[in-house]
């Protein structure tokens, strides 16, 4: 018997396993990433993920306000996940939707344990994430960039934090899905992890995967991860060599 699958009226995948928009099975799309764009901030940094593109400012550590949620011990950690009302194709409410407020609550999550909080006790670290343009992937990559922001503010960390959704095509496990594919493929699965302690600090899963494709999910992540890290460095390395360039001109 052949399994149906749910991807539309177009396969998702050719035989020879190209994807739709020209990829293979384990290539993430084209990634940017660039830190330190805004001023009136303490840090921030733009990332392009194929057509996902995303802005994320921090602003802290400073005293917290309301001053009731100031921390005897450690900084508090806020995040906001928000979708521009242009960042979609469809018609997008301005007041906060579930799916915003769970998002935040994840990236949160999956940024806590990289952040040294206890180093500034009754402070806030305030991190705004604005998806400029959704193509699927915007709490992954709105994660990684929100890391880099964070670094950038040179906020202590335990370890960088890089995070990208991988998902399952006509029944193979495939790196980074696009707005098409996580529609109509069989699942999807962002996930985050602190690529030198290897730890995930988030694991979501919609749809089904065997428990074969579970463990190749996460390789596949792992490596993606892997990638977003090294371009991370490089995106910190190019904004600390052009300040120093532009010093010495000074
Ligand atoms: N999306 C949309 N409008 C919405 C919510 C989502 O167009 O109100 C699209 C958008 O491209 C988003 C994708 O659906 O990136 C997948 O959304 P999901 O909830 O899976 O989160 P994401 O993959 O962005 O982390």
């Amino acid at each position: 018997m052949v399994e149906a699958v749910d991807s539309g009226s177009k396969p998702l995948l050719s035989p020879d396993g190209i994807r739709t928009d020209g990829r293979k099975i384990d290539e993430m799309r084209k990634v940017k990433m660039e830190v330190g764009l805004l001023k009136n901030c303490s840090g921030s940094a733009y990332i392009e993920q194929g057509k996902t593109k995303i802005i994320v400012a921090v602003h802290g550590p400073r005293e917290a306000h309301p001053k009731h949620l100031a921390q005897p011990g450690r900084a508090i950690l806020r995040t906001r996940y928000h979708m521009a009302p242009f960042s979609t194709s469809d018609r997008k409410s301005p007041a906060p939707s579930r799916r915003e407020i769970e998002i935040t609550k994840v990236i949160r999550e999956a940024l806590e344990p990289a952040v040294m909080l206890d180093e500034f006790p009754k402070t806030s670290i305030d991190v705004f994430i604005e998806v400029l343009q959704a193509d699927a992937g915007t709490r992954s990559a709105g994660i990684t960039a929100a890391a880099l922001a964070l670094a950038e503010a040179g906020i202590p960390m335990r370890d960088m934090v890089a995070a990208v959704a991988v998902g399952k095509l006509e029944g193979r496990v495939v790196m980074d899905l696009n707005e098409e594919e996580d529609e109509h493929g069989q699942a999807d699965m962002p996930v985050a992890m602190m690529p030198n302690v290897n730890r995930i600090t988030l694991l979501q899963l919609n749809g089904r995967l065997t428990r074969a494709e579970l463990e190749e999910g996460l390789s596949m992540a792992r490596r993606g991860v892997d990638q977003l890290y090294e371009m991370q460095k490089q995106a910190l390395r190019e904004k600390y060599t052009s300040s120093e360039s532009a010093q010495e001109e000074d």
